[in-house]
Formats: structure tokens, C-alpha cells, sequence
């Protein structure tokens, strides 16, 4: 199959409203998406990625009235969030109605519904006419795709239609919330972080790790470059660098005498850059990537959870 590469939304929403799957930039990573009321279409996104079925997609949406046809009750805790981070890196759960079939949910009796703030993915919802399942435009267990290249590297000429624009402005995935019950609770943390959710809701929290999983994805492994992943706390000794070895983080210190080095900015940085330099040294046959160690606090909570997925 060709793949039809496009900068025009209403090309590939043309695609969607035929019911076939199209690849889409937002803020957060690029999605792979299908008309999220079409269960054959949803059933594509599955196959293209070889994404385990048990694993739900994310409802996109381009205007905030769309919730209210696809959850049963806007719960009060998801309200705050709503008005607080739609559009934005933020993902809600909340009960389903019988409007969306079990493919999209993964046969939850929930549903996880994002707004994109990006300018593209907002024209292309709107362009489709219909809310946008979509998981992200990668080969399940690969790191998300943070700018098109990347999608193309995982599905060219495996996927109908591929809408470029801009390098993601985030670079991981959003932050997927819990809001069935009384507090809300961060499933998956990212950009939007625990403590700007506590500013809304003092009692929301991060789920405990070994609790019961609710986020099916957060079971996968994921996010994994090809190269091992390692976390490095303190500086090693020179003399144990060996070749084919990189280093992501913020202290120039601890990147010396590696092959590869990217140095971030600041935390931000380095949650934009991840998965870009993870695809990066597999290109280049990198065989071990040192990530540096970060507080989980603030986005450092979804730096940390993201690199734990990744090691082997
Ligand atoms: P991806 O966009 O590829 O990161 O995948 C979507 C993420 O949202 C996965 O981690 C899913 O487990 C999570 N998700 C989607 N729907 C639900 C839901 N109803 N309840 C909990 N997590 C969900
Ligand atoms: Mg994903």
C-alpha cells in the first residue's frame, strides 16, 4: 500500500471518514488514528501496530461538547480538569456510553477522551466530523514518535495517509487521569503533572506501583529503543565507558567519554528529546543508552516512568 503523505487535514480526514486509519501530529506525540464510532476502522489501528487488543485507545476530540456523547457523567473531579487542561496534554477517563464500540475501549466499560491543543490535529477532527480514536503512531513496543519521520520510519507504505506538520511540542505521551471516582487518580503521569492537578483537586494521586493496573497499556513494556536502557545515578569510571554507548541527561559531568551525548536543557528537554534520541541511537547502532536519573517530581515523574518501561 502507498501511503499518501499530506500537510492538508482534509486529506486525511477524507481518509478517516472512509473508515481507513490515518497518522496525525499533536502536542504530545504523533497518534495513529480512526474514526474512533467505526469498530472495522479501530480494528485497523490494532493490526498496523501489532497492538495487543486488550490495550484501549485514546478518544480525541476537537470540541469539549463531544464529551457528553461519549461519557455517561462528567464526574466533578474531571470537570476541573476539563476546564482547567482541554485542550491540552491531558487525558480524562470516565464511564462509556453504548455509542462507542468495545474495540475502541478494548471492552472497558470506560473511556479515555483527550481535546489535542495542536492547530492540525484539531482541523483534522473537525474535518473528519467524528471523535478520533488513536493510540500512538508507533510499532507497539517502539518509542512514540515525536516528529513525522519517525512514523514514517515504523509505517511507510504500511498505513493509507499520513498528515505531517511540526515536531512534537511535548514529546511524551499525555497524562492519562483517572476521574471515575471521587479523586482523581494519575494513571499515567506526563506533562501536566501531579502537582498542577493537586492545585485543583489536593487529594489527587499517582497510582502506586503493584497496585491493580488500570491503564492496560502501563502492563506493556513500551517505549523500548532496540539499544539496552540504563539509568545512571552517579559518575562510573571513565575507564568502563565503552564504544557504542550513550548518554541522555542534564550534567555534563556525567555524559563525558561517551560516543553519543545529548545534554538537555533543562527537564522539559528531556522529556521532549527522549524518544527522538532513543531512535536515534538505534540508527546508529548504539548498544547501551545511559539515562540520567531524575526527582519524580514535577514532569520527572513521567521522565522516570517512561525510562523504567524501557529498560529490557
Ligand atoms: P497510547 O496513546 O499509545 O499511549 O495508548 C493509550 C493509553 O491510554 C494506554 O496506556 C491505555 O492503557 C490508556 N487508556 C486508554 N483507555 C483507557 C481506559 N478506559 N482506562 C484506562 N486507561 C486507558
Ligand atoms: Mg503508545
Amino acid at each position: 500500500m502507498k501511503t499518501t503523505v499530506t500537510n492538508n487535514p482534509k486529506i486525511a480526514a477524507a481518509f478517516i471518514k472512509a473508515g481507513e486509519i490515518a497518522a496525525f501530529p499533536t502536542e504530545t506525540v504523533y497518534g495513529l488514528g480512526a474514526d474512533a464510532y467505526n469498530e472495522k476502522a479501530v480494528k485497523k489501528i490494532f493490526k498496523a501496530k501489532g497492538r495487543p487488543v486488550d490495550n484501549p485507545l485514546i478518544v480525541h476530540i476537537a470540541n469539549k461538547k463531544d464529551i457528553n456523547v461519549l461519557a455517561q457523567e462528567i464526574t466533578p473531579s474531571a470537570k476541573k480538569i476539563i476546564s482547567k487542561f482541554f485542550p491540552g496534554p491531558v487525558t480524562v477517563i470516565l464511564k462509556k456510553n453504548e455509542i462507542i464500540p468495545p474495540a475502541t475501549t478494548a471492552g472497558l466499560d470506560t473511556i479515555a477522551i483527550r481535546m489535542p491543543a495542536g492547530r492540525l490535529a484539531q482541523q483534522l477532527i473537525k474535518a473528519a466530523g467524528v471523535p478520533i480514536a488513536a493510540p500512538s503512531a508507533n510499532l507497539s513496543g517502539s518509542p512514540s514518535p515525536t516528529n513525522f519521520l519517525h512514523v514514517l520510519r515504523d509505517f511507510n507504505n504500511k498505513i493509507p495517509c499520513l498528515l505531517i506538520g511540526p515536531p512534537a511540542k511535548y514529546g511524551l505521551e499525555s497524562t492519562v487521569i483517572d476521574c471515575t471516582g471521587k479523586n482523581p487518580v494519575i494513571l499515567r503521569p506526563g506533562s501536566v503533572t501531579l502537582e498542577q492537578i493537586k492545585k485543583l483537586d489536593k487529594n489527587a494521586v499517582i497510582q502506586k506501583k503493584g497496585g491493580k493496573i488500570k491503564s492496560p497499556g502501563q502492563k506493556y513494556k513500551h517505549y523500548s529503543p532496540k539499544a539496552d536502557v540504563r539509568i545512571i545515578n552517579v559518575k562510573r569510571e571513565m575507564s568502563n565507558v565503552k564504544r557504542n554507548e550513550a548518554f541522555i541527561g542534564l550534567d555534563r559531568n556525567l555524559g563525558k567519554g561517551f560516543e553519543k551525548v545529548l545534554i538537555c536543557r533543562s527537564m522539559n528537554d528531556y522529556a521532549r528529546k527522549l524518544f527522538s534520541f532513543f531512535r536515534e541511537c538505534d540508527d546508529e547502532g548504539i548498544k547501551t543508552i545511559w539515562c540520567q536519573k531524575v526527582a519524580e517530581k514535577g514532569i520527572g515523574a513521567a521522565i522516570m516512568n517512561r525510562l523504567n518501561k524501557a529498560i529490557h
